[in-house]
């Protein structure tokens, strides 16, 4: 099969290189042409575990090419895939702008049937826009099917391969054939296909993300309560985990979630709301307790050394949003930063990844270490935001060394605080108990 990838980000490139594995010849189209640039050289434009093997070896196979001209890619192409970006507007609902002008291209440059995917994440309603404007465009026949991702950064090629479910949304029966002709490769030991109206899919991909979310936002909201009542969350967090109704999954208490997903969604999924006069009210609740829970942790840094961090060092392991990625988008870490250095603080921070995303953004205002032992050298304090692998179990000893001052603040519970105050730390956590 022909496939057409129009947007070559986290989700475009993860999703063109798994269908050309599949065997089908697949154009990953962006308009960014420094990046179309690099990966026709073998560079990859973001870090995900694995990419760059499946891309490099798609890409000499001949199955994998990539094009800043659309219209060359949409040429012949039984599916086209839209996977640009949707990011939030200023008044929180999502910016179609970019998805409304690649479905303008797309419509201009059908050579033949073709359906159009919309593996964005998009408002309720978006696949009539986007049927509406193909339709003014387009000299053939087409469909517009909601197909939304639910791969997560840091395990996105795992996620995409063995999905859980594939979601399809549309009524066009020439659509629905093809799209599962498409998955049959991935939903092989058993059918994961749900098939239902597009509107319905659209809302489930904000469904999904704002479950998510609730769960966390829930367990940040309790991590408060237990260091008020003196309980601690991680214990509480696996008695009711260990309930099937409930299960074990995102009921991690931590600095907030961040992303380029769940706070966008989330905010869009309001806005979507609040346009037709509902009120989403969990979902308010949620965001409001996340804004407040990431500032949580430069709360308790300032609490600790008496509200005041000039001429303190605080050393930040962990700078992505989460592990597996060298996105920083809405990262928690950020704001940490931004905290500390607006109460005076010196910040040295290091990341496996990240470190290049959060120069760009920061320059010269903190400073980096490629090494994370180098970045806790005369600290006066370390605060681990994001549990990389190699953060969960440092050597306590050598952190003991290099300290001014042995201080922790574990705002991911990844350290034992009851090991750490007996090795003579003073141990910060999330929800952890009154000594917090
Ligand atoms: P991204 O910002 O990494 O990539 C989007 C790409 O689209 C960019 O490279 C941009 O240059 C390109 N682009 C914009 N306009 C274009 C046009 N007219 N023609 C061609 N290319 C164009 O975004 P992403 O993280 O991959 O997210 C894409 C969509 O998928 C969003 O709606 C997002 O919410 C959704 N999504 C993301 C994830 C994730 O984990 N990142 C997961 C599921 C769903």
């Amino acid at each position: 099969m022909k496939i057409c990838v129009i947007g070559t980000g986290y989700v475009g490139l993860v999703a063109g290189a798994g269908f050309a594995d599949m065997g089908n010849d697949v154009v990953c189209c962006d308009v960014d042409a420094q990046k179309i640039d690099g990966l026709q050289r073998g560079v990859m434009p973001i870090y995900e575990p694995g990419l760059d093997k499946l891309v490099t070896h798609n890409a000499a196979e001949g199955r994998l090419t990539f094009t800043t001209d659309v219209a060359s890619g949409v040429a012949g192409a039984e599916v086209v895939l839209l996977a640009v970006g949707t990011p939030p507007g200023p008044d929180g609902s999502a910016d179609l702008s970019y998805i409304m002008k690649a479905a303008e291209t797309v419509g201009a440059a059908l050579t033949g049937w073709a359906v159009i995917v919309t593996k964005s994440t998009v408002p309720v309603g978006t696949g009539d826009k986007i049927e509406a404007i193909v339709a003014k465009r387009a000299k053939h026949e087409f469909a517009v099917a909601s197909n939304p991702e639910f791969l997560k950064e840091g395990d996105a090629l795992s996620d995409f391969m063995k999905p859980d479910r594939v979601v399809i949304g549309t009524s066009d029966k020439r659509a629905i054939e093809t799209l599962r002709a498409l998955y049959a490769p991935f939903t092989r030991t058993n059918d994961r296909m749900l098939v239902m109206d597009r509107r319905s899919a659209e809302l489930t991909k904000y469904a999904a993300n704002s479950m998510l979310a609730t769960r966390i936002s829930f367990m940040n909201d309790l991590a408060n309560l237990c260091e008020i009542l003196g309980a601690d969350i991680e214990l509480v967090r696996r008695g009711m985990g260990s309930d099937n109704r409930i299960g074990p999954k995102f009921l991690f208490a931590g600095p907030g979630f961040g992303g380029s997903c769940f706070p966008k969604d989330l905010r869009a999924a309001i806005s979507t709301g609040r346009e037709v006069g509902y009120k989403l009210e969990v979902l308010d609740a949620v965001v409001a307790v996340n804004e407040r829970q990431k500032q949580r942790l430069g709360e308790k840094i300032l609490k600790h050394f008496g509200g005041d961090l000039k001429g303190k060092k605080i050393a930040v392991w962990g700078l992505a949003f989460k592990p597996g990625t060298d996105d920083i988008r809405e990262a928690p870490a950020l704001v940490l930063i931004d905290q500390l250095l607006s109460a005076g603080a010196k910040v040295s921070a290091s990341d496996p990844v990240a470190i290049a995303a959060v120069r760009k953004q920061l320059g010269d205002r903190i400073s980096y270490e490629e090494a994370h032992y180098d970045c806790a050298k005369g600290a006066d304090g370390l605060a681990l935001v994001t549990e990389w692998h190699e953060f969960r179990r440092p050597s306590f000893e050598r952190l003991k060394s290099l300290l001014k001052s042995p201080v922790l603040f574990d705002g991911r519970n990844v350290w034992d605080p009851a090991e750490l105050r007996a090795a003579g730390f003073k141990y910060y956590g999330i929800g952890r108990g009154k000594d917090g």
